[in-house]
């Protein structure tokens, strides 16, 4: 690959055009990335032909049209006593049939007026609604006639984003694509140009065949997928033996973890001590390391990866741990300093957030040796952070980073061992083929005393009971999560539902907070940081699921997921895992739409009969690919962009085998790597 293409996929989203700041950081929420790369690894879900009809009443209640209507009257909306009416714009098509469009949000009232004036034609497209006439709420499109043909008559969905709409997805591969065809011309490379051709025909299919799991296109690039995959897998398995004996270097000098155990204020799980002794096993080595460590949210892991942390500062060395955010960086140290505190252990943390004096101070220290144990994000690699004697990496959340990432860490020490975390459950079928180069262990036992999560399904017609019941839990002391999920493809905010259905929660829990995608990270963190705070009023918080994976409230027992029919079982499994963190008796209670399909209720009936993350992961494996999800491909348990295991079986066997022939992997396949190492992007 031309270092001008490279160049370009590493290029933040926010200077593409058209994007900037704001809209790139809601990108990296749903992309995982800000670069133009995480954009097009981001592929659509499906496809949605937008048909061309004259007279509405030869279509069902249901379809998705585009029909030209002529603008009669406008019936501007608002609350009458107490109630809010939407706007209503009366139409007729070509036949004289009336058509209304109707807009519940009144915040942009004028836009539209304005967009459709009374005695104008306008070419109109959205879901056709049964009303007592024909009705489309929010027209995904509104053109002048002359610019009908803005409109697609295949529209490629993508998996929703918070504050972005269909449109902007379009847009911004438009931008991308059009840069990337002057970028490719002089490509030599034909598996560069067959890559980005097919990658172009996924961003643009032409019919539903071009997104199946069999299409040409994806099983193309479900291997090109794997075979990344695997060489990074069978290339760190061969650095591994590469290593001289370390066993002088890493002489005990102090004893720190029989200590360790007596300031716990509680015992180790069976789990977690099997685990430890692992480990304690293989720092014992002379090869350096390499194990995940699997274990529900909620299992304990930390506290194992603190223990390895201790018996590395024994030999004098040094440990990094490596978080995925700022908000779990700060959580962890929050955790552990206390703990190294008591034990005469000096213990930092350091993320973007540090700037000038204080972070040189951080960095002086580091290179001292004195601090032994630092947390931190992107910032712990960063090129002027360096180690005295960095022995151990522990990588949170680990799929979250990079191979390279991961090895940017550990190239600062020398040959280190590596810790990865990692709350995924993946079932043990798979995890071979998957975690190749890392030994697994695993913690399938709760801390002693935790209760099961007590899950319940319950229809959406039923919410004022649960309203009822959840007001007598919070004046009990509780807790609550309230989620909603993202509104998918429309042309409105994203934010109606959750703001909406905030607003009236509202009204009865006077100070419940809300956090969704749109609000700035700082504004998020302090909601969610007053939500975490026990002395605060604030016992309800409503939020899309922007709540992060590993957030610690103990008080938090209840948690409430809307149109929960619309989660993947990795997502709702990851959810419930915000609850359930103390010792107090906690619930979850998936409400449902009434338009909730059987294979639907059949995902939330496995919830509720086991909180087992590898059992619900293996009964996810069997149930996939009904594809009503959203961000169906992305959302699993396996962060694959285009491999679907349960119908890629066989290019798994084919990747493996092609890796391990390689002696070298060439520039082709090195360029496939760097495109699919996964990473948290570029911002700190
Ligand atoms: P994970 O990272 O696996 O989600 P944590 O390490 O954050 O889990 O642990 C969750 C909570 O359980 C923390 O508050 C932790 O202090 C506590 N905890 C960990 N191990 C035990 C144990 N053996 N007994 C009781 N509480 C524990
Ligand atoms: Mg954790």
């Amino acid at each position: 690959m031309k270092k001008e293409l490279f160049d370009f996929l590493n290029t933040d989203l926010q200077f593409v055009k058209g994007v900037g700041p704001v809209l790139a950081a809601r990108f990296e929420d749903v992309l995982g990335g800000r670069r133009v790369l995480d954009f097009m690894l981001h592929i659509p879900a499906y496809i949605r032909a937008r048909g061309i009809t004259e007279n509405v009443s030869s279509s069902e209640p249901g379809e998705i049209i585009t029909i030209p209507l002529l603008v009669k009257s406008h019936k501007p909306g608002g609350t009458f006593r107490g109630h809010r009416r939407p706007t209503q714009i009366i139409c007729n098509d070509k036949m004289g049939n009336a058509v209304v469009i109707q807009f519940f949000n009144v915040n942009f009232l004028d836009y539209w007026l304005k967009k459709l004036p009374i005695g104008q034609w306008r070419m109109i497209s959205g879901k056709l609604e049964r009303g007592t006439r024909p009705t489309i709420n929010h027209p995904d499109f509104i053109e002048e006639m002359q610019n009908a043909d803005k409109i697609p008559s295949i529209q490629a969905i993508y998996p929703a984003g918070e504050g972005l709409t269909q449109k902007t997805f379009a847009s911004v591969r438009d931008q991308i694509f059009n840069v990337l065809t002057d970028k490719i011309t002089g490509e030599t490379d034909s598996g560069v140009k067959e890559f980005f051709d097919a990658l172009r025909r996924v961003h643009y299919p032409e019919c539903a065949e071009d997104l199946s799991a069999n299409s040409t296109y994806i099983v193309k690039l479900a291997y090109w997928e794997l075979l990344a995959h695997q060489t990074a897998i069978v290339i760190s398995r061969r650095n591994r033996k590469d290593v001289r004996n370390r066993r002088s270097v890493r002489q005990k000098k102090y004893d720190l973890v029989d200590k360790f155990y007596t300031i716990l204020p509680f015992k180790m799980t069976g789990a977690q001590t099997q685990t430890i002794n692992e480990i304690f096993a293989d720092l014992a080595k002379n090869v350096p390391m390499m194990r995940l460590v699997q274990g529900d949210v909620g299992s304990g892991k930390t506290i194992v990866a603190l223990a390895a942390a201790i018996k590395m500062t024994e030999t004098g060395a040094q440990t990094a741990l490596l978080a995925p955010t700022d908000t779990l960086a700060q959580q962890h140290y929050a955790k552990i300093k206390p703990l190294c505190d008591k034990l005469g252990i000096v213990c930092d943390v350091l993320t973007g957030r540090d700037k000038g004096t204080v972070r040189r101070e951080k960095l002086v220290s580091l290179r001292s040796g004195r601090t032994k144990i630092v947390v931190g994000t992107h910032a712990l690699f960063s090129e002027d952070v360096e180690y005295k004697d960095l022995g151990l990496v522990i990588v949170d959340e680990q799929h979250r980073f990079g191979v390279s990432q991961r090895e940017s860490l550990r190239a600062k020490g020398n040959n280190p061992d590596l810790l990865a975390l990692s709350a995924t459950p993946i079932p043990r079928t798979l995890s071979m083929t998957i975690y190749g180069d890392m030994d697994v262990s695993i913690i399938n036992e709760k801390p002693a005393g935790r209760l099961p999560i007590k899950t319940t399904k319950l229809p959406i017609g039923r919410i004022d009971e649960l309203v009822s019941r959840l007001k007598i839990q919070i004046d009990a002391g509780a807790k609550v999560f309230w989620v909603c999920p993202l509104v998918e493809e429309s042309e409105v905010s994203d934010l109606t539902a959750v703001q909406s259905r905030y607003e009236e929660l509202k009204k009865i829990f006077p100070h419940a907070g809300l956090v969704h995608g749109q609000m700035d990270k700082k504004q998020r963190d302090k909601v969610m940081a007053e939500f975490a705070d026990d002395k605060s009023d604030m016992k309800m918080l409503v939020a899309t699921t922007v709540i992060e994976v590993g957030i610690d409230v103990p008080r938090a027992t209840i948690i409430v997921i809307e149109n929960a029919e619309r989660f993947g079982l990795a997502a709702l499994h990851q959810l419930r895992g915000r609850v359930g963190r103390g010792n107090l008796q906690s619930y979850c209670i998936l409400v449902y739409g009434n338009n909730i399909s059987e294979e639907g209720l059949k995902r939330l009936e496995v919830l509720t009969e086991t909180e087992d993350g590898f059992v619900i992961a293996e009964q996810d494996l069997m149930m996939r690919g009904t594809g009503e999800l959203l961000g169906t491909r992305q959302s699993g348990w396996i962060n694959y962009h285009f491999v679907d295991y349960s119908r890629h079986r066989d290019l798994f066997k084919l990747a493996a085998s092609a890796a391990r022939d390689m002696s070298e992997p060439d520039a082709w396949v090195r360029d496939l790597m760097f495109v699919f190492d996964r990473g948290v992007g570029i911002s700190a």
